[in-house]
């Protein structure tokens, strides 16, 4: 029996929230929410951060994962983006290195597909040159041969050629935990499954009531500013600003076997970082390469794929022995909690893949997970999906409430910032400058052994490590956001299972809550996505 006591933690978590005042207080444990809370912190304010249900929940648990400039950006012409990008990517790679690994991105060109060779080497140079001339790696153009070398299954036919360019892969949702350990480290107190239900103005600021979604009490809570960071909910309080068109993107996760991609001899390639494989070897904290802190230079390291689909790009992305293949990008009129991955996304991907990987034959018996989530766009009533900008809004309709929205998980440091610079004009103070461009996220090798782009290995200890000091209640908080397990592992259901009988021991839950625990999680493993009669996948 474990020392441990949730609720007792609980408790003390309420009565501080309870006990304010707080300069800020935080709605929403997404990544925006969470570097608000980090940089607040940090510059000695008082700051409390509700969620209404994980942290990470939202979408920034199911993104596809990039710190990018966004070449397609590029295309659109939006350089201030780019450049915004680029810049916090090489950021997070300084401050983050175990959540920020450099990724060569191979993009093949086509006789008549509105992606010309010449065109994105055109491009992929000022996608350097818009990263100061410092990206992770350096972009160049391919031959036919050189891509046949490195993709032996792709589409030959029209093929001109490629271009590779660098950015990078993250674990999202580990960055939203590693930035809050960052926050509760500075002194923010934060809370999940604490659902902020209304608030009002008062004389010093404001009050809001809350409730615990675990117990069902409410309590309130007073703070000067409130910054409200909801994602796809910005819109749910009468006092927000914020008008969203929000889209939704599927991903799905194959076995890394299905599509064959060799490491590109001419690439820098880096290990990916996590607990599965060797962690970094590291001499006192030294990294253990120079060039890339954190890295290790790896012989297998493979670039992902970018496959043009009209003036969409859709992406295949090794992640250890997995590929990522996403995303879509189409209206989302549902309610936020239900998105799910329907039949026609699952067509639609696996439609790309198969047009440029024809001896694949990818089918939805491929499929061992997917995600889908709604990305928080700034309503501005024209243009396609795809063609809305990345773009964020910081707002204060009313004295003391700053609606944040919009922006990409890559710009999460700058919002982060750019509100907690807003926020010291509320309070009519002058802040300390703002430190998270340079302070590392992670403090301690302790806290670097369960943090990476691969989910650890499955272990009592690990499932005790996440309880103790990464705010885990439920199964679900622990297979999807805390570990990737239920994304990775080939039969998560079973490693489910057994993560559950030690989730009770820590969390002390009865046969029956185990039970219900279960129940919930299976209903996140994919479905049989039966195609209907008569349907294909091939192109
Ligand atoms: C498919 C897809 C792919 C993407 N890929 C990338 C990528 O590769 N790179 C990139 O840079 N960006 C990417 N993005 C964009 C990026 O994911 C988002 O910009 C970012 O995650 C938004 O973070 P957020 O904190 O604003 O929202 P969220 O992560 O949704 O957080 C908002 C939180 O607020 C909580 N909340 C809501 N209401 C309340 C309440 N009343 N009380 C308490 N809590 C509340 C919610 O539960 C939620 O957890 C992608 C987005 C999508 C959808």
């Amino acid at each position: 029996m474990s020392n441990f006591r949730p609720a007792e933690i609980r408790r003390a978590i309420r009565q501080e929230l309870s006990a304010g005042p707080f300069d800020v207080l935080v709605i929403g444990g997404g990544i925006v929410g969470a570097g608000v809370a980090r940089d607040a912190a940090l510059r000695g304010l008082r700051v409390a951060l509700c969620e209404q249900d994980d942290f990470a929940f939202g979408t920034s648990s199911r993104t596809s994962r990039l710190l990018h400039g966004g070449l397609r950006y590029l295309a659109q012409g939006r350089l201030g983006l780019v450049y915004e990008a680029s810049r916090e990517k090489r950021i997070l790679h300084r401050i983050a290195p175990h959540l920020a690994q450099p990724l060569e991105f191979v993009f093949p060109t086509y006789r008549r597909s509105g992606w010309p060779r010449w065109q994105l080497a055109i491009g992929v140079t000022l996608y350097d040159l818009l990263c100061g001339g410092r990206n992770l790696g350096p972009s160049r153009v391919l031959s036919c041969e050189q891509v046949r070398q490195i993709l032996p299954g792709l589409r030959t036919e029209g093929l001109t050629g490629a271009v590779a360019y660098y950015d990078a892969l993250t674990q999202d949702a580990r960055l939203v935990v590693d930035t809050l350990r960052s926050a509760h480290r500075a002194g923010a107190v934060l809370a999940n499954y604490m659902k902020v239900l209304q608030a009002h103005r008062t004389a010093d600021g404001w009050q809001a009531e809350v409730q615990d979604q675990q117990t069902g009490q409410t309590l309130e809570i007073s703070a000067r500013v409130i910054v409200h960071a909801a994602g796809p909910w910005a819109e749910q309080f009468p006092q927000s600003s914020v008008r969203l068109r929000r889209t939704k993107g599927v991903h799905l996760v194959l076995d890394r076997r299905r599509v064959e991609i060799r490491p590109d001899p001419a690439a820098l390639s880096y290990a990916v970082v996590g607990a599965c494989c060797s962690p970094p070897a590291t001499n006192g904290g030294a990294p253990a390469d120079a060039r890339q802190p954190g890295l290790l230079p790896s012989a297998d390291a493979c670039p992902a794929v970018v496959l043009a689909e009209g003036s969409r790009i859709v992406f295949l992305i090794p992640w250890g022995d997995r590929l990522i293949l996403g995303t879509t990008d189409t209206d989302y009129t549902g309610p936020n909690e239900a998105v799910c991955t329907q039949p026609e996304d699952v067509r639609y991907l696996l439609a790309v893949a198969n047009q440029y990987f024809p001896d694949a034959h990818l089918t939805e018996a491929d499929i061992l997970a997917d995600w889908a989530g709604i990305r928080p766009l700034i309503y501005t009533g024209r243009g396609g999906p795809s063609d809305i900008s990345r773009a964020h809004w910081i707002r204060s309709p009313e004295p003391g409430w700053i609606d944040v929205a919009g922006g990409k998980l890559t710009t999460y440091r700058l919002m982060a910032e750019q509100v907690v610079d807003e926020v010291g004009r509320h309070l009519g103070r002058r802040l300390p400058p703002c430190r998270t461009a340079h302070l590392p996220l992670l403090e301690s090798a302790e806290e670097a052994r369960w943090s990476g782009i691969l989910p650890p290995p499955v272990s009592a200890e690990a499932v005790q490590y996440f309880c103790q000091h990464e705010w885990t209640y439920h199964l679900d908080d622990l297979m999807l956001r805390r570990t990737g397990w239920h994304y990775y592992l080939p039969d998560p259901a079973r490693t489910a299972q057994e993560a559950a009988c030690w989730l009770a021991q820590q969390l002390g839950w009865t046969a029956q809550q185990q039970q219900a625990e279960l129940a919930h999680y299976r209903e996140t493993l994919p479905k049989p996505w039966a195609p209907s009669p008569g349907t294909t996948f091939e192109p």
